[in-house]
């Protein structure tokens, strides 16, 4: 068994779109980022490849190359994913927790456990979606996630 964790913020800015988990939601503000900002897509990203000693996400996309300019960040998903199969191991589950003032993640937290889960192929039942306000934090103008994931070895074939 593995254990991975990973953290990301992004800070909020007017005109740009709010993508959390994969998933576009209406909102005057989005996250600014050299990629689409997905914070939580990134914090996974980085569970992941923490998990099997592999780096953090900007050991395989550096914010510096203009090639991750506004990227989708399922595809660092997909990248992790394919590091932890290289490893042999497969996830169990994964938590995760979004600090953000609004909007309220209530309300999306299952069409967003549903895309996580769709882009890691595995059960929406092994995807944990939780959310707070930041209350005396002070970090009311930025989205921050929290992840671990659990990953155990794959079955020999
Ligand atoms: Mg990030």
């Amino acid at each position: 068994m593995r254990i991975g964790y990973g953290w990301d913020s992004h800070e909020f800015k007017s005109g740009v779109p709010l993508r959390i988990g994969g998933v576009e939601v209406p909102h005057p503000k989005g996250l600014a980022g050299h990629s689409d900002g997905d914070v939580l897509l990134h914090a996974i990203t980085d569970a992941l490849l923490g998990a099997v000693a592999a780096g953090d996400i900007g050991t395989f996309f550096p914010p510096t190359d203009p090639h991750w300019k506004g990227a989708d960040s399922a595809v660092f998903i997909a990248e992790a994913s394919r590091r932890v199969a290289g490893a042999g191991f497969r996830i169990v589950n994964l938590d995760s927790t979004l600090i953000l003032s609004e909007p309220k993640i209530g309300p999306l937290a299952h069409k967003i456990q549903k895309r996580v889960a769709e882009l890691l192929g595995i059960d929406a039942g092994a995807v944990g979606i939780k959310a707070k306000t930041p209350e005396g934090m002070g970090t009311e103008n930025a989205a921050i996630a929290h992840v671990v994931v659990l990953l155990e070895r794959k079955p020999e074939r």
